[in-house]
Order: C-alpha cells, then structure tokens, then sequence
C-alpha cells in the first residue's frame, strides 16, 4: 500500500535527510526547500531518467540549459506579464490571502465568508538587473522554463538542421510567487521543470499531441508510477491557459492532497512562436499572438517540400520535478509487517489504544473537532490493527494528543512492537534509488572482513555507474532497515565465508545479496557481483 499520509513523507524525509526546509536555522522561508544528500541523488536520478528517455533514447530531440534572467520583453509577448495571474482574495476577519479557486468563498483559517472580491495577483518574481534601480532596471525570474526554448527556436534549428518534427527538452528552475504553497514540495515558490517543446508540421499537432501522451504514460511507469494510478484529465476550453488549444493534465492521487496535476501536455499551436516573431502579418498565423514590434527574428521553418516558410506548431509536455519525486515517494512507501505479533502482545496495546481513546472522549482540554478526528482515527485503526500498528506514531501526532497522558503509556506499548515487527520501505524503482547498494561487515573490528567489505564498495563504486556505500554503524538487521527505508534495492554482507573462515569452505570469495523488496538472500562470488547488479540497478 502507498504512503496513507503525506506526514510519513515528510517525516522520512526530514529524518533521513531527503528534504530540509529552507533557511531552517532562520525559521526557515515559506514554499522553498532544500535537498539533502540522499534527496539530490533521487532527485538527479529522476531527471537523467527523463533526460535519458527523452533525448538520447529518441532521433528527433536536441538540449538546451537556457538562463533564468532574461529580457523583459520576452515575458511581455509570451503574454505572461498580461495574463500569468492567480485570482486573490482577502479574508477580512483574519486577514489572510488565498487563491479564490482554491477555497469555494469560505476561508480555510477561520471559517468567515467575509471575503474580498478576487483581483489578479501577477505570480512572476521580479529582480533587479544592474546598480540603478528604476522602471527600467527589472526583470522577472522566469515562471516556466518554456520560453528560454521559444526565443532559441532558430539558434537550434540553424546549429542543428533538424528538419520537423524534433524537439527541445530543458530541465531548469522555475519561480512562481505562489499566493499559499503548501503541501511539502507539492505547491512551492522555486522548482524544477523538465520540459519539452515539440515542433510539429500544423496539421499534425493533433496526431502528436496523443502520441507524447503515450510516450510520458510510459515514462511515468518506468519510474514506478503505474498506468491505473494516472487519471488523464482532458482540460475543458474555459480552464484552458492562454495559449493552449487542448491541454492533457496527468493527475496523481497523492495522500491528503487528493487527485491532482503532475504533468500537463499542451498543444500551444503556433502562439508562442507567432508572439515573439517579426512581420507577424505574413506568417499566416492561426493564435492570437500580441502585436510584435521588439523581435529582431522571423521563427519560422522552411519547409522544402512545400517550398513555404511555415511556424510550427508545438506540444509541451511540462513536468515539475519536486511533484514527480514527491509521486514517487508516496507511490513506493510501505510500512509492513516483516513477522507476526504474538497476540498477547498485540492486545495489550489494543487496551492502551482503548484507553487512549477514552481518555480523549473526556478530555476538556481538547476542542470538539480535535476530539472527534482523534477518535475517527482511532476507530480505523482499533479495526485493523495488526496491519496498522504503524500508524498509531501519526494517530499520537495529531493535534491535541499531546494533551493526553495515556498517550504516552500507549506509545510506549507500540514502539518496540513497531520496531521489531514491521519494517519501513520506499520500493523505488532501483534506477531512482538513491543509493543502489550498501555493503556491510559482519564484524566491524575484524580487519580482514572490513578490508574485504571496504574492497567490494570500491570495486563497485568504481567509474562511477553505481552509487555504493559502505556502512558498519550498526548491527546487520537495523542496517537493513535503515537501507530499505531509503530504498536501497541491495545490500551485501561480507562474513566469515568470504574470507574462507567459515564452516563452508566453498563460500570462500562469495558474499550475500539481500533483496529489499523480496528480503530473500542469494550468494554470490565477488568477481561476479559487477554482472550480478549491473542490469538489476538499473531495472
Ligand atoms: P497548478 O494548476 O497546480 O498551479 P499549473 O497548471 O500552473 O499547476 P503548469 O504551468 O502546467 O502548472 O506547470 C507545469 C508543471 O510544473 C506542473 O505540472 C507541475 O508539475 C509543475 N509546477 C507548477 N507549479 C508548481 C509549483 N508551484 N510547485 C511545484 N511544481 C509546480
């Protein structure tokens, strides 16, 4: 089962060093993070996956890292100064801002209808360029990385001849002064975007357009988010964005947040291309562009079988990097049980649970909503709880159960329980995996198991193909769980057998692999293990 909680998330994320908010030791900055060691790995994997399919695994595709400061200009003909605005409303009880789309006219905060009327609120951040600053010294950081594609449309296709249809994938920042991020790395004022501008023959947009929603589909499952938990949501005309004929959003049903966009492909028809051209007049346009008279450039192609010049049309499939990584830790986090609870153990906590929850329901410090989710959850779990022991750590975390005492008796109850029972794991697909494998002594001050355990991460880890680590902080079991938490899809043990000190001479040179996802172990010879792990990391 996925992660049931967003909280989880973010707690294995904090604890393990994914994620860190931003500037924390200032109280940090709402809607911006940072990514830690094990987060930029995950991270960077999930972008070369993209890269890797994208560009190098197709004909018709070129690079490009465009900059995140640019001419002025360029936003006022995309149309982005004019119309990249979120609709703002006001509470007037307790001050607070929301996006009018986001809240059906009551605030989330206190409850008060008492709203202003919403006006548009321009999302893009300004920055100043150079020492002096007046009305001619701002730029924008840029909201999308799209347009950096756009207004290098003929420095590619001349640097390239390409002929159509190919594309342009970049991966880059993005900033949006988003009115309420929330959510973790969901909704956030700084992410990445990896995006693709398809340009197409007009005429075929159409063709296309549903031919990169089923290559992205099946990008998504190669990363470990399957085909029946995307719903494709056809975007209806009046939520159209300014430029798009049709959009396909991509949902993904995330924990607390519901059903919600990862990915959007646009057909963006001629728009973008028609906005930042010259002699618009003779280009036969089919969008409504602005007015143009700033471009030194006509962005056409020349299309020789026709003998005309012709502006493509293009597709855009555009995907946020923190959504995808925040997908895929949802998609593959598991608490299971590893052993079974003996019952008598397991209905001593179902008392402290029942006393708990009793206790709650006679409280007079907590508020009656407090009161009444705690015991909903309570209930759910009372209901299943050998499978759901876990959960009783996010029943404890919920606001007002701090307040009470037999809290902390049935923590105490649960945690070794929990401990020894169940075992945390994030089942990434091992081409994501942050780490791919972790090599471990049997004993950490024998000097001949170390030195051979030490050996096996360096073989490994050598030419950099896969990230290796070597790991003796503790005994074998909690190593194992520390890894499966993070995802390692392999760990080796290196022990008496390998350095032919065992009861089976025969093992001598082999050590064994443990599975995270199956836990089965396997022997194997060091001077097979290249080969062994080779195609299996990168499944
Ligand atoms: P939303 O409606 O959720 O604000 P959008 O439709 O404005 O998103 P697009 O402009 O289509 O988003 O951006 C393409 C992708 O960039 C999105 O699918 C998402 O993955 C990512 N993205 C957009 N805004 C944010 C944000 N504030 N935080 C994180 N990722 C974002």
């Amino acid at each position: 089962m996925p992660a049931t909680s967003l909280d989880q998330i973010v707690a294995l994320a904090k604890r393990r060093g994914f994620i860190f908010p931003s500037s924390e030791i200032y109280g940090g900055l709402q809607g911006v993070y940072d990514y830690g060691p094990l987060g930029v790995e995950l991270k960077n994997n999930i972008i070369a996956d993209w890269w890797r399919t994208n560009v190098y695994e197709r004909d018709d595709m070129e690079g490009l890292d465009a900059a995140i400061l640019m001419n002025r200009l360029v936003w006022k003909y995309s149309g982005h100064e004019e119309t990249f605005n979120d609709p703002l409303v006001d509470c007037r009880n307790c001050k607070m801002r929301w996006r009018a789309d986001h809240i059906q006219g009551v605030c989330p905060n206190c409850g008060s209808r008492d709203l202003t009327e919403p006006r548009p609120f321009n999302m893009m951040f300004r920055t100043q360029i150079g020492p002096v600053a007046d009305s001619g010294s701002f730029a924008y950081l840029r909201p999308e990385t799209a347009q950096g594609i756009f207004v290098n449309f003929a420095n590619v296709l001349t640097t390239s001849a390409r002929k159509l249809p190919f594309g342009i994938a970049q991966v880059g920042k993005a900033f949006r002064n988003e009115i309420n991020p929330r959510n973790f790395l969901f909704r956030v004022r700084e992410f990445e975007q990896m995006e693709i501008e398809y340009f197409v023959m007009p005429g075929t947009d159409e063709e296309w357009h549903q031919r990169w929603l089923e290559a992205r589909l099946a990008w998504w499952e190669q990363i470990g988010i399957p085909r029946s938990r995307i719903t494709i949501y056809d975007v209806p005309t009046a939520e159209l964005a300014h430029y798009s004929k049709r959009t396909f959003d991509l949902m993904y049903e995330y924990p607390n947040i519901g059903v919600q966009e990862i990915e959007g492909i646009a057909n963006r028809t001629d728009y973008d291309l028609g906005s930042h051209s010259k002699d618009q007049a003779q280009l036969n346009l089919t969008a409504r562009v602005n007015h143009n008279e700033d471009s030194i450039a006509r962005l056409t192609y020349f299309d020789q079988a026709s003998g005309r010049h012709v502006v493509p049309y293009v597709i855009e499939p555009s995907a946020g990097v923190g959504r995808c990584m925040l997908a895929v830790m949802c998609e593959g986090y598991a608490e299971e049980l590893t052993k079974a609870i003996p019952g008598e153990k397991l209905a001593a906590v179902g008392e402290a649970l029942n006393a708990f929850l009793k206790s709650v329901g006679r409280s007079e410090k907590l508020s009656g909503e407090a009161r009444d989710a705690i015991l909903a959850r309570g209930e759910e779990l009372t209901q299943a709880l050998a499978e759901r022991l876990p959960e009783v750590e996010q029943l404890l975390a919920m606001p007002g159960a701090d307040q009470i005492e037999l809290g902390k008796k049935l923590r105490g109850q649960a945690q070794p329980l929990i401990d020894e029972h169940y075992r945390t794991v994030l089942r990434l697909k091992p081409r994501l995996a942050p780490i791919k494998v972790a090599v471990f002594p049997l004993k950490r001050n024998h000097e001949e198991i170390v030195a051979t355990a030490k050996a096996v991460r360096r073989q490994l880890q050598a030419g950099g193909r896969m990230r290796t680590i070597y790991d003796d902080t503790g005994a074998i079991g909690k190593l194992y769980r520390r890894q499966d938490e993070i995802g390692t899809p392999f760990c080796i043990t290196v022990d008496f057998d390998t350095i032919g000190q065992g009861k089976d001479p025969a093992l001598a040179g082999t050590v064994t692999v443990r599975d995270r996802d199956t836990m089965a172990q396997e022997r194997v010879p060091i001077a097979e293990l290249e080969a062994y792990l080779r195609d299996r990391v990168n499944a």
